[in-house]
């Protein structure tokens, strides 16, 4: 069956059919379905026990991919890395999590994806004003750090902290990030990369003295904070997307020679949000930079979105569905019968600490049998 399987997803591929999830005329169908779930922090600083019983619980579900938090806060959870040092509570918790993490999600019959969480954001602090670090990567390149127009050095966030972030246009960036995931599929036998904030702080990021540099440059003009829904704004907001682009363009030009068959996803903005972060995500598909896009839909009702999404999208499009699971069990129950009756490419779920508790009613009432992949990967 397992071999079927592989006939009819290749067949799929091969066809260049990529209406899921039903697939070729004559062929019988089959159906594919992404069922991802991020796993953050807190569950990985778990005692060893309690997490593998969370695998179990995954597995009962019928999910088939665990996105696992690789890259937070300046740090990397991985042990060994010469791109970043190890996050100093994965150190002391347990230094070699990843080591029996990534085959036991495996051998649960799921896709183990390197989720990296952070992406451009650089570093974490409760309060900057009490730290005089910037993380590991921007004390050794403080040329790097995005600016805002007003030249903050920081988002401050009242609930969560404050973050710092690399400048997305340089190169040098892009180089330093692209470096650490290579690394990161390298040490471990991930089954794909899973990105995660490709994109700028807020609207008015990046003022670093690179982008007023390559602006003028660039745009025959001086960056400046032009007023929201000018023209000049628009221009700044296409040349910023410009500078995603070449950014996810090498990207996939280094993931896609060093690790092939390894697809990259990733964690993006819903369509209101896409303008504003800059994060041209459908131009990633359509350029085959990247093999699913997740838009986080974290709303109440997914209706309006649903519909913008694949009006731009295109039916066909690899787009897997970031649920929310914060919103609680009756929200992302409701959330997940719309979409199953609608016919999506897969789902992922945020986040495996929210999601934990309704995993058994979510395995009896909507993944009713285990599905394979169209990412690929382990298969039952
Ligand atoms: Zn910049």
């Amino acid at each position: 069956m397992a071999r079927l399987l592989t006939l009819f997803v290749l067949l799929i591929v091969a066809s260049g059919c990529s209406h899921l999830p039903f697939a070729g005329s004559s062929a019988e169908p089959v159906r594919t379905q992404e069922r991802g779930v991020w796993l953050s922090k807190n569950e990985m600083l778990k005692p060893r026990a309690e997490l593998e019983a969370l695998l179990d619980k995954f597995q009962a579900a019928n999910l088939n991919a665990v996105y696992v938090n690789i890259q937070l806060r300046g740090f990397t959870t991985i042990a060994g890395s010469e791109t970043l040092p190890q996050w100093p509570e994965m150190a002391a918790h347990d230094a070699e999590i990843i080591s029996w993490l990534v085959p036991a999600i495996q051998e649960r019959g799921m896709r183990a994806e390197a989720w990296m969480e952070y992406g451009f954001y650089a570093y974490w602090t409760p309060d900057a004003n009490e730290d005089e670090s910037m993380g590991p990567i921007l004390d050794a390149h403080p040329e790097l750090i995005s600016l805002d127009a007003r030249g903050n050095k920081y988002l401050h966030n009242v609930n969560w902290g404050d973050f710092y972030s690399l400048c997305p246009t340089n190169p040098k960036s892009h180089e330093i990030l692209i470096d650490i995931m290579d690394e990161t599929m390298r040490i471990h036998p991930f089954d794909g990369l899973n990105l995660d904030r490709i994109r700028y702080t807020t609207d008015d990021h990046c003022f670093c003295p690179h982008c007023q540099e390559l602006y003028l440059e660039e745009m025959g003009a001086p960056l400046e904070l032009f007023e929201r829904g000018t023209d000049n704004a628009a221009r700044f907001n296409e040349w910023r997307k410009e500078q995603l682009h070449r950014f996810m363009e090498k990207l996939s030009a280094r993931i896609r020679a060093n690790h092939p068959g390894k697809p990259i996803t990733a964690a993006v903005m819903p369509p209101y949000l896409v303008d504003e972060k800059a994060q041209d995500w459908y131009h990633w598909l359509e350029q085959g930079y990247l093999d699913a896009a997740m838009p986080m839909m974290y709303l109440p009702d997914l209706t309006a979105e649903t519909r913008r999404l694949r009006e731009r999208a295109g039916d066909g499009a690899m787009v897997v569905y970031g649920l929310d699971a914060e919103r609680g069990q009756e929200t992302l129950m409701r959330q997940l019968r719309q979409l199953e009756e609608i016919g999506v490419t897969g789902y992922a779920l945020w986040y495996s600490g929210a999601v934990e508790p309704m995993l058994e009613d979510i395995g009896r009432e909507i993944f009713t049998e285990p599905i394979a992949s169209p990412l690929g990967g382990p298969r039952r």
